[in-house]
């Protein structure tokens, strides 16, 4: 299937100079939210799944539809403030200032195995801290996930000691 053709740029969004890549035409389209689905299962192959790990706010679209396929568990990591239970946080670098994420303590089991998914890698810098997030949890992180890597941004460089999948690159 032709991913790409599915995915729209929306120039100028959220910022001046910042193309978006927006992924709502491939979400409505019942064919390719089915097949870009199996696409992200296939990717992880036949590893021992315990848990995947959805990152705030689009990885929670795939990430529990990956669980469920993948018989695993589907955990939340949020922008901080956001998670009612107790938490440990991690902060990261943006462009001007930082932002914190944060997972529930009793969301991930020592030595459970872990994919991370969330639609986009950018700069890493989202990817790297839920990464940091999993293993203070004990979690063993198996695979980083993505529907889309902009590679021009160098988002692997920030997360080279994990293995990375992503179903469309630009
Ligand atoms: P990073 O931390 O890798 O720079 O940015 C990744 C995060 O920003 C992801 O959570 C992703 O949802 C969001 N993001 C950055 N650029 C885009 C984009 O062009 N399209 C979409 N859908 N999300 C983006």
């Amino acid at each position: 299937m032709d991913f790409e053709s599915y995915i729209r740029d929306i120039e100028d969004f959220p910022k001046p100079g910042i193309v978006f890549k927006d992924i709502t035409p491939l979400l409505k389209d019942p064919k390719a939210l089915h097949k870009a689905c199996n696409v992200l299962c296939e990717m992880v192959g036949d590893q021992k799944v315990d848990k995947v790990v959805g990152v705030d706010s689009r990885g929670f679209i795939f990430a529990p539809l990956i669980a469920s396929k993948l018989n695993a568990g589907f955990v939340p990591v949020r922008k901080k403030g956001k998670l009612p239970y107790s938490t440990v946080s991690e902060s990261y670098k943006l462009e001007y200032g930082e932002d914190i994420v944060e997972i529930h303590t009793d969301a991930i089991l020592k030595g459970e195995k872990v994919v991370v998914h969330d639609d986009v890698l950018a700069t890493g810098g989202t990817a790297s801290a839920v990464c940091k997030l999993v293993e203070k949890l004990g979690g063993e992180v198996i695979q980083c996930n993505f529907l889309i890597q902009l590679t021009f941004l160098n988002g692997s460089d920030k997360l080279n000691e994990y293995r990375i999948k992503s179903l469309l690159q630009y």
